[in-house]
């Protein structure tokens, strides 16, 4: 039996769409770790934005049946939880797609020295401040509104600028 090439694979797979998010495929999102082969059978490993993260079926079903139209009959899908996702591992690209799609992509996180050096107890433990900058004006001035927006791996954010709520794709 023939194997293809596993560039040919990684191209094919680019044009996967994130179901939750159409405009960024699932290799700009970084989710896909590896492409191998084993005795004729193509393995695909996976690592989910989220654990538990309703999204993953479909985008396994999508995954073996983008391969297999075009030809790739036999396909194992490996979901790796460990190392987890990171942001890191999306693209520019796809950060690029997610802010024209008016999504704001993952920031980094911003740790605050100022109350470090405070050494208060109270600080300790807490989330640390997240800047997320406005995907309709760029602007910093913005709060969550709520840590679950419209799927669970996103979180509603309003801009105090130009006042419009957006889905912020979380950091995990
Ligand atoms: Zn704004």
């Amino acid at each position: 039996m023939m194997m293809t090439d596993s560039t040919q694979i990684w191209t094919w797979l680019a044009g996967v769409a994130d179901p939750e998010i159409p405009v960024i495929s699932i290799v700009d999102l970084g989710i896909v770790r590896a492409v191998d082969w084993d005795d004729g059978v193509c393995i695909v490993t996976v690592t989910p934005t989220y654990s538990g993260c309703p999204a993953m079926m479909v985008i396994n079903e999508s995954i073996t049946a983008t391969l297999n139209s075009h030809g790739v009959t036999q396909v194992r899908i490996k979901n790796q939880i460990s190392p987890a996702w990171t942001t890191d591992w999306m693209s520019e690209a796809g950060k690029d797609k997610l802010r024209g799609y008016g999504i704001a992509p993952p920031e980094q996180q911003v740790i605050d020295i100022s109350r470090l050096s405070k050494g208060s107890i109270n600080g300790l433990g807490r989330p640390e401040k997240l800047k997320v900058s406005c995907p309709n004006c760029g602007s910093l001035s913005t709060s969550c509104s709520s840590q679950f927006g419209s799927t669970p791996c996103k979180a509603l954010y309003r801009c105090h600028d130009c006042l419009e709520p957006f889905d912020y794709f979380k950091c995990h």
